[in-house]
């Protein structure tokens, strides 16, 4: 169906209103630019969308912390919002018994009964050395090989392989092995999931950081939601002069170099009458055999809800195709090869837009990472050449 744009009035057609899209409009309302954001979703956001329900905050689409050594973006973040102090403190479940993550020396009390940072060391030496006798000083190959030699493997065998194999649907010899390097390995005792010096949760939800961007673009930017790009790709393409991008980079080309993979998820919300379901606000299940990998309790990320009511979510994997949600790209060689062929088109052949965020730019980003490279999109488009604080920037 064709929807009729007043296309004249706008300096840009903006796909998505993820956090990448919605910066991108905020920052180019400040000055002077008018932006038409195209939303497939029913509501703005991207991932990062929450509601209210029985006065909890609920993350729609899983856990959302924002965690980041960038005090760039964390001054620009708390412009909309008051954050709590909220760490991730994430307990796993393997089959009944519990371990502290991410992996720790509490994890290896529980797990070999070490006490100090020298008997763990040297635990973790012999597994690693028992199994990956050809190592020596070459870089691991795969996550498998990456996870043994930082944690040994017991860790790897009841933490990492059966969570990991059903998060991606594949072996771990088949992943890259920056995956796993997203999880610290401390020899302290210390459960924070990060290392990040600034992290926490918005008071009330992420959404009201998206609702007051549009406030403050003084009229500069409208959103269609409910409206998918290829619906009207054609008239969209040949209306806008500028446009950014912030879809499936394969989709926007049809596919022509080839589908990049995907995973996908899918989330059941459940309403309990209790106070208190788990305890936690996020336990990994981390054995094959369970089909989802974490459990969210949302009360315990801010201590918010009515009484005698909890929500959990319960996150379940699944293989990624055309009619379900892209939730993280799968980086691997064969996957950067066909979106390196993507970049280069985008590049050769329309300049004219901009692809950006974690699914037009095929990166396993998180929000950090996401807003500041919008930051150095906007930095680009509007040609700023110094540090700036967005802060102190009025709109126009
Ligand atoms: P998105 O948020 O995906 O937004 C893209 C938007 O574009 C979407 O709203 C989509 O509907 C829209 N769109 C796509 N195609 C079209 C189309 N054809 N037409 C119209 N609209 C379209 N990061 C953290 O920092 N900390 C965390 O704890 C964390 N937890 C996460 C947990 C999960 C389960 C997932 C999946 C991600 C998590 N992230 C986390 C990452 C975070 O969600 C992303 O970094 C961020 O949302 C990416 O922003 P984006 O704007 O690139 O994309
Ligand atoms: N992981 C694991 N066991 C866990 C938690 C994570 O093996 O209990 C691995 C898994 O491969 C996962 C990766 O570590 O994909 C990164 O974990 P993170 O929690 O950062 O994943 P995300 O929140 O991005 O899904």
């Amino acid at each position: 169906m064709t929807k009729k744009y007043n296309t004249k009035n706008y300096d840009y057609l903006v796909v998505g209103a993820g956090p990448f899209g919605m910066i991108f409009a905020y920052e180019a309302a400040k000055r002077g630019k008018k932006s038409l954001i195209v939303e497939k979703r029913p509501y703005i956001g991207g991932n990062m969308h929450t509601h209210t329900e029985h006065g909890i905050t609920v993350h729609d689409f899983g856990a959302h912390i924002f965690h980041t050594d960038n005090k760039e973006v964390w001054d620009y973040i708390r412009q909309f919002a008051d954050f709590n102090g909220f760490q991730n403190q994430v307990v796993a479940n393997y089959k009944g018994t519990l371990y502290n993550l991410p992996f720790n020396m509490n994890t290896f009390y529980q797990m070999w009964g070490t006490k100090t940072p020298d008997e763990a060391h040297a635990k973790i030496e012999e597994q690693k050395n028992a199994a990956l006798k050809d190592l020596g000083d070459r870089q691991p190959r795969n996550l498998e090989e990456q996870a043994i030699s930082l944690i040994g493997t017991d860790i790897y065998n009841k933490l990492i392989k059966g969570y990991t194999e059903k998060q991606w649907g594949r072996k771990a010899t088949e992943l890259p092995a920056f995956i796993i390097k997203r999880l610290p390995v401390r020899f302290i005792y210390d459960n924070n999931y990060f290392n990040h010096r600034y992290q926490g949760i918005p008071v009330g939800g992420y959404t009201q950081i998206f609702e007051r961007m549009l406030e403050q673009s003084n009229g500069l930017v409208d959103v269609l939601t409910d409206t998918d790009f290829f619906d009207d790709k054609e008239t969209l393409l040949s209306e806008f002069p500028r446009m950014l991008y912030t879809g499936m980079i394969d989709q926007f080309f049809d596919y022509k170099f080839g589908e990049l993979e995907y995973r996908s998820l899918r989330f059941e919300h459940e309403v309990i009458d209790s106070d208190n379901y788990q305890g936690n606000s996020v336990i990994n299940y981390t054995d094959a055999e369970t089909p989802y990998t974490r459990v969210m309790e949302w009360k315990h990320f801010d201590g918010l809800a009515d009484e005698g009511k909890t929500i959990i979510t319960k996150e379940y994997p699944q293989d990624w195709d055309r009619s379900k949600e892209a939730y993280y790209p799968v980086n691997n060689d064969e996957n950067t090869r066909i979106y390196k062929a993507y970049a280069k088109e985008a590049r050769d052949n329309h300049p004219e837009i901009i692809f950006g965020g974690r699914l037009g730019k095929y990166r396993y980003f998180d929000m950090d990472q996401v807003f500041n490279d919008a930051f150095n999109t906007v930095r680009q488009e509007f040609d700023i050449n110094q540090d700036f604080n967005f802060a102190h920037d009025e709109v126009k």
